[in-house]
């Protein structure tokens, strides 16, 4: 299997690389081979990703890497369109869709954000069809709103989401997941991570002992429910 990291070092300021141990890792627990690839800025995607992955990013690097990414874009629709998963957490997320304010994005993803007045920040809870409920820390400033060709990845339980209002959290369009919650959130939701594993390779995945990681699942939840507002 290849996973591709773009941008690590700009896109990576929320430690969502741990999203790409985390499925390098519970592949290889199951003697899968696994490479992971860099891009960094002035690198070609390669041809042969199974999993594409994008991190969180301030503003500013999300505008610095903004150029590169959508020049880029056509070769990354083309592998989700043979099959590959491409997965992005917040500002990969964002410039998935069409536009991040004023920031030309990938049109990837049929939905478009727009900057906020205030950070929506805290731990959050989400009811998915793909894996469950989903826990995560979300902490942005813009606010995303899907179209018609963008489904939502789930409704949030705790937290407030895409935007607040509509209690959607990320999006699903074809092969292409966008998410807003950090934690990383692939090692403490592990049915995700299997989920999106599973479809990047093709095949079903035999269960692993996942104690640990349903401890701090658990623990996601109990400080989502917490949370206020
Ligand atoms: N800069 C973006 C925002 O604040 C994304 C932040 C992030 O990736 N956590 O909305």
């Amino acid at each position: 299997m290849k996973i591709v990291h773009l941008y690590p070092d700009l896109l990576g300021t929320y430690g969502d690389r741990g999203n790409v141990i985390c499925l390098a890792e519970r592949a290889r627990w199951r003697g899968i081979d696994v490479t992971v690839d860099a891009v960094e800025r002035g690198d070609t995607l390669p041809n042969d990703a199974d999993l594409i992955f994008m991190g969180g990013g301030q503003d500013r690097a999300q505008e610095l890497i903004a150029p590169e990414l959508l020049a880029m874009a056509p070769r990354i629709g083309e592998a989700a369109a043979r099959g590959a998963i491409v997965f992005a957490v917040c500002g990969g997320y964002q410039l998935l869709g069409s536009r991040y304010d004023e920031v030309p994005g990938l049109g990837l993803l049929d939905l478009y954000t727009e900057a906020g007045d205030d950070r929506i920040l805290g731990n959050a809870s989400i009811d998915t069809a793909v894996a469950g409920t989903i826990v995560g820390f979300e902490n942005h400033g813009g606010r995303t709103y899907l179209g018609p060709g963008a489904k939502p990845l789930g409704r949030i339980t705790a937290g407030r989401g895409n935007n607040g209002t509509d209690g959607t959290e990320g999006a699903i369009q074809g092969n292409i997941i966008g998410t807003y919650l950090h934690g990383p959130v692939l090692p403490r939701n592990p049915a995700f991570a299997d989920a999106l594993l599973a479809l990047a390779i093709r095949e079903e995945l035999r269960p692993i002992d996942d104690v640990l990681e349903m401890a701090a699942h658990e623990r996601g939840l109990e400080l989502a429910r917490k949370r206020r507002h």
